[in-house]
């Protein structure tokens, strides 16, 4: 007999296949007397997983069969049943002969007669064992990520306060180095070398960057702490920056583009400081053979709002395109700066919940973007 006759075969004979189905089912059947609430039949895939066999399971109470610390949830259970006529996905743990104890869903219809009394239950129990395991591993594996977000979040913490004391600490040295030098140009009275005069601008120089570093990094280190999240306007705060920056605009002719700028939530103070460093940089990084232009804008997205800077300025190789959101790191030293502005963004943007990116646009100058979750 082929595959085809034993189906046909099968299906004529429903009573043969339903039998199959009931005993060979890879969940554990049974049926419950209401009134004892003993056994009245069960599968074969329930006789083998308790390690019983039919003559011995058929007639025992389901309280043998559930382990005693349930007992209670499965008396609620009972009288809820023949209440309700129905319980499902239901934990309880169950107790093999060899006194093994293992979880299972339990779900239970009943089966009434004409007169709407219930004469027994269809029970199936399901062997919940593995989905217990991959739970209590994914439970733990949780608690132990929380338990490492929380110590990143401590040393994050302590990092931040480190960068505060460290560079409140060094404005010390730097403010003595200052008043020694005005104290030798006070008491020189003209009468120092004049090569040592271009000694001093020197120091001054570099006094006046370490000054801007410190005060970056003082900055950077605070960003996000004082301030409380609220309704903000970027549209106000775009006019704001670009009255800022209005003496460059005006003396280097750059053409501003604005777009609509959703309100959010977000941190003003920070978010002021996000746009200011963007279009700080797109007037600065600027192609010296064209007009500069810079378009400010927004897309609404899905669940975020993506906001962009865009220049027509020198852009940026994308080899560096991560490199540059990282402390310090500048790529093209033609022009001044101290490398943390876009790294004050990125940690700007984190701390709204977005992300920021850059790319090359099709003047080749660079677009910024970022989000702001809605
Ligand atoms: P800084 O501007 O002080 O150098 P940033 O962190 O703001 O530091 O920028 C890091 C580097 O990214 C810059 O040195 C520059 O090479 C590059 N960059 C930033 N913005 C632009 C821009 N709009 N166009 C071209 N290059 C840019």
């Amino acid at each position: 007999m082929d595959l085809h006759e034993i189906e046909k075969t099968n299906l004529r004979d429903p009573y043969n296949s339903h039998e199959v189905l009931y005993h060979e089912s890879p969940e554990m059947f049974m049926s419950i007397c209401p009134k004892t609430a003993k056994l009245i039949t069960c599968n074969s895939t329930l006789c083998q997983t308790l390690g019983y066999n039919e003559k011995e399971i058929i007639g025992k109470s389901i309280f043998e069969l559930y382990d005693t610390a349930c007992h209670d949830k499965v008396k609620v259970l009972f009288s809820r049943f023949k209440n309700d006529d129905a319980v499902e996905n239901e934990e309880l743990c169950v107790r093999r002969k060899d006194g093994v104890v293992f979880p299972v869903l339990l779900s239970a219809k009943a089966v009434k007669n004409n007169k709407g009394e219930i004469m027994f239950s269809n029970s199936c129990w399901r062997d919940i064992t593995k989905i217990k395991e991959l739970e209590s591993s994914l439970m733990k594996s949780n608690q132990l990520l929380n338990q490492k977000v929380k110590e990143l979040a401590q040393k994050n913490k302590e990092l931040e306060q480190f960068a505060y004391i460290v560079s409140h600490d060094l404005n010390t040295p730097l403010r003595n180095i200052k008043g020694v030098l005005q104290l030798i140009d006070e008491d020189s009275e003209g009468e120092i070398p004049l090569a040592w005069n271009t000694y001093f601008g020197y120091i001054n120089q570099s006094v006046g960057r370490m000054e801007r570093l410190i005060d970056t990094i003082l900055e950077f280190s605070q960003l996000g702490i004082k301030s409380e999240k609220e309704r903000i306007r970027p549209q106000e705060i775009l006019k704001n920056v670009l009255e800022d920056f209005a003496l460059e605009i005006q003396n280097q002719d750059v053409v501003i583009r604005k777009g609509t700028l959703p309100e959010i939530n977000g941190y003003a103070v920070e978010f002021h400081m996000l746009l200011q460093n963007l279009i700080g940089n797109a007037i600065k990084f600027q192609d010296s053979s064209r007009t500069p232009e810079i378009e400010v804008g927004a897309i609404v997205q899905k669940e975020d709002w993506m906001f962009y800077v865009k220049d027509n300025g020198i852009g940026i190789n994308m080899e560096h395109r991560h490199k540059i959101f990282s402390f310090f790191k500048r790529v093209n030293e033609k022009f001044q700066g101290t490398g943390i502005g876009l790294a004050q963004c990125k940690k700007i943007v984190e701390l709204h919940g977005g992300r920021i990116w850059v790319e090359r646009n099709e003047t080749k100058g660079s677009c910024f973007y970022f989000t702001i979750p809605k």
